[in-house]
């Protein structure tokens, strides 16, 4: 470690396509998808998760 924030935060989200409520972390390197529907929710971007089929709700500590 050098001292860099591996911190993040988690984010609830609202799906697009159905409005399932879900919460994410916001750098997720992964993708994400909808567990209700399946929609991709978020892609990982080298950074801050790229939101494609989401909408952020709140953002929680
Ligand atoms: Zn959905």
């Amino acid at each position: 470690m050098r001292g860099e924030k591996l911190t993040g935060n988690f984010v609830r989200v609202s799906c697009r396509d159905c409005g399932n409520e879900q919460i994410i972390f916001e750098r997720a390197c992964t993708k994400i998808s909808c567990n209700i529907c399946g929609a991709t929710l978020v892609q990982p971007a080298g950074g801050k998760a790229k939101l494609v089929s989401a909408a952020i709700v709140e953002s929680l500590e």
